[in-house]
């Protein structure tokens, strides 16, 4: 166990064992928090709060960076916490991914607006913010969450996924060692303890990364405390690979759009309809990547793709293969598991001949596995891409900036890549439309979210 490890795990008798995502080996122990502990850390963040807005935006960008300084000390050390409970391959980039959002949100200037005539607008603190994650990015999605409340004067309770609370625990510790008791503190929890801190009256805002089904609670529950909401839900993004796409140039930049983390990435490509002119050779380029690419433990930093996390998106990820494969899909690569890597590796899956309809189209995988869909008719191919509830992200792939960027006004979704999909940046906002949330991170926008609005004429 490393030094900042030793630092946050319980002991084996009081804590609950967090397993190593590839050897299933106990890591440390995490502590059992209960909603007492959660009342402690509101009436903390609530006390620290005034102090912490009055201090000012120059001093609070000068802290952010100070931990960010400090997190990328500690990127290997942290880095390992991740690999080891969450699975990743060289967990030290979520660190460092970190820090590069931290400074980021230190970095964007937000001024009062004149608005003309006598008034202003001012962009106030909330107040404290509840932050609930999910498991996929555990270190990077706390900092999206955490930096833009703290940086706007807010202060901060966060509730780690089950999944991986020690990772974030030990990043919560490295803010601590910087910032005035009670700005940032974690409850490491179960779902109960979620649900208490969405609910709870102390909070003013809720930032919430994880699954549809959960955000819809937490709307439910905000209509007893009114918290503000930014959802960063499921996704089950489409692309659309255009008739005269060049497959052999976009071939990589496609497969990792969507196997990136081994697919445990709301905004990866979870669809892709290729056009019939292309079909064949799209799926016999992206089956020579999958089979290729290395899978195995993320300490090895030679792998590329990792473990499924959990034992319940394990099964979700080969049931909708298995349903796949009985409807008569062609499983081109992959389609089963890989035990002698460990209990959770799925072989990287590229499916064939599949259509809408299919539960691995329709439903969001969450894993290594691909579904190709072929389409003759771009018309068709736009509804169908927009046929499902989600609205996260979408990507056009063609050689014809124009006639993609075409397309991608056609597609329902937060953002639309052209000619690659994923990517996100600190200054750039990100958010879903439909059931994929409501609310931007990043940029600009996503300080004013975490932030009130003041009309001040004078
Ligand atoms: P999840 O919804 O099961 O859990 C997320 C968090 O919510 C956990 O911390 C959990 O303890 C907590 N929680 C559970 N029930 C709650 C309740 N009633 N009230 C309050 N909190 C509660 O999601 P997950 O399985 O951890 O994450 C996977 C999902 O997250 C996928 O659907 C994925 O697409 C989505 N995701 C979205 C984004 C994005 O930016 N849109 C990013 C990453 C993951």
């Amino acid at each position: 166990m490393n030094a900042l490890l030793a630092t946050v795990s319980a002991d084996a008798d009081s804590g609950r064992p967090i397993l190593d995502a590839a050897t299933r080996e106990v890591v440390g122990y995490a502590p059992e928090q209960t909603v007492s502990d959660l009342e402690s850390a509101i009436s903390a963040a609530a006390a620290a709060q005034p102090a912490w807005a009055t201090l000012g935006h120059a001093e609070r960008s000068r802290l952010l960076r100070e931990v960010a300084d400090d997190i990328e000390a500690h990127a290997e050390e942290l880095g390992l916490i991740v690999t080891q409970e969450q699975g990743k391959v060289a967990g030290a980039g979520e660190a460092h991914g970190a820090a590069h959002w931290l400074r980021g949100a230190a970095d964007i200037v937000l001024e009062p607006q004149q608005l003309g005539g006598d008034a202003e607008l001012h962009y106030v603190p909330l107040g404290v913010v509840a932050s609930i994650g999910p498991w996929n990015f555990p270190v990077m999605i706390a900092v999206w969450h955490i930096a833009p409340a703290l940086r706007m004067g807010n202060t901060v309770v966060i509730k780690p996924s089950e999944h991986t609370p020690l990772s974030v625990l030990a990043l919560v510790e490295i803010f601590r060692r910087h910032l005035p008791d009670g700005v940032v503190s974690a409850v490491s929890g179960d779902r109960e303890v979620g649900a208490a801190l969405a609910a709870h009256p102390g909070i003013a805002k809720i930032v919430f990364t994880g699954s549809t089904a959960t955000g819809r609670r937490i709307v439910a529950s905000s209509a007893s405390n009114l918290a503000r909401l930014t959802l960063e839900l499921g996704g089950n993004d489409a692309g659309i690979v255009l008739p005269d796409a060049d497959v052999a140039g976009i071939a990589d930049e496609l497969f990792w759009g969507a196997f990136m983390n081994t697919g445990q990435v709301c905004a990866a490509l979870k669809r892709l309809y290729v056009h019939d002119s292309v079909y064949d050779e799209m799926v016999a380029a992206l089956a020579d990547r999958a089979a290729a690419a290395p899978m195995g433990s993320g300490h090895d930093k030679q792998n590329r793709l990792g473990p499924i996390q959990n034992p319940s998106q394990f099964d979700i990820v080969a049931r909708l293969v298995d349903d796949a494969r009985a409807r008569g899909a062609r499983i081109v690569t992959g389609g089963e598991p890989a035990p002698e890597l460990g209990p959770l590796f799925y072989r990287p899956t590229i499916i064939a001949d599949v259509q809408d309809g299919a539960a691995i189209v329709d439903e969001e995988q969450f894993g290594p596995v691909l579904p190709v869909i072929r389409y003759t008719d771009l018309d068709d191919a736009v509804r169908r891409a927009n046929g499902t509830e989600q609205g996260l992200g979408a990507s056009v792939w063609g050689p014809d900036p124009d006639a993609a960027a075409e397309v991608a006004q056609r597609l329902e979704a937060g953002t639309v890549w052209i000619n690659q999909h994923g990517g996100v940046d600190p200054a750039i906002p990100f958010g879903g439309t439909k059931a994929s949330g409501y609310g931007l991170e990043f940029g600009v926008e996503g300080l004013k979210a975490m932030a009130a609005t003041k009309v001040i004429r004078r």
